[in-house]
């Protein structure tokens, strides 16, 4: 497949699925090691790796570029376009886009997710974190209130 193709391919679920146009470039790139695609906030244009493809196919590519469109049409929207925020979590189920810009498996340095957060019980501050700690060990960085640790619901890379 060619970048002619992406882009029309791209276009497509954008109106498809998001009711927008998608009104930038989309290009393969494989140099992109372990994602599966990327959104420059700069440009506005996607990047997808061409190996997703090749290995998963078109229908998880295609989650991909729903994953990467989430980015694009929140940030042009100036609605939270980041992976932490509920705009985004909201948009990416409704459409049903890949939780992940990172999907390709294989990789030998991948990097740790973060799975957990911590809560403070009194100003309701958030801290992310990789591993299960003992919320007992920590305060609140903000008002030194205690804090509870839970579980995130969505897996975010960092
Ligand atoms: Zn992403
Ligand atoms: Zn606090």
């Amino acid at each position: 497949m060619d970048n002619e193709t992406l882009q029309a391919w791209v276009e497509q679920v954008s109106r498809d699925s998001f009711g927008r146009p998608f009104l930038h470039q989309a290009t393969f790139n494989r140099r992109l090691r372990s994602t599966g695609g990327r959104y420059f906030m700069r440009s506005h244009d996607i990047e997808i790796n061409p190996k997703q493809l090749e290995t998963f196919g078109r229908e998880e590519t295609e989650k991909i570029i729903k994953h990467e469109l989430c980015h694009y049409h929140l940030h042009l929207t100036k609605r939270g376009y980041r992976h932490q925020d509920a705009d985004f979590q909201r948009l990416l189920a409704e459409v049903g886009g890949s939780r992940y810009c990172s999907a390709l498996p294989g990789q030998t340095k991948r990097v740790q997710p973060y799975r957990y957060k911590l809560v403070c019980r009194s100003c309701g501050m958030e801290y992310l974190r990789k591993r299960k700690v003992n919320p007992a060990k920590y305060a609140c960085g903000k008002c030194r209130g205690k804090l509870f640790i839970k579980m995130l619901d969505f897996v975010l890379e960092p």
